[in-house]
């Protein structure tokens, strides 16, 4: 499988690490059901998911959506910075 990173084109999969869902961040600082939800319940989709990957050799954060049943990738973007 081969990723597209916005700075470098596309590259080799071993060049990246998953790091998780890229999920919107509950509101507020407080712990409660959302916070839980967040960090412990994940659906596992066959189709389009949105994942974080960390892009070793350009240290790029990076959003992807691609369909887990075809690895067909949708977009690659630059991960948002925390908070936006
Ligand atoms: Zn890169």
């Amino acid at each position: 499988m081969r990723l597209p990173c916005p700075h470098c084109g596309e590259r080799d999969l071993r060049e990246f690490t998953y790091k998780g869902a890229d999920l919107p961040l509950p509101e507020g600082p407080d712990w409660g059901p959302d916070w839980e939800a967040y960090l412990h319940l994940r659906r596992n989709p066959a189709g389009e998911t949105r994942d974080l990957w960390y892009h070793g050799p350009c240290g790029s954060w990076l959003s992807v959506t691609r369909n887990t049943a075809t690895h067909a990738v949708a977009e690659s973007r630059p991960a948002r910075e925390p908070g936006s």
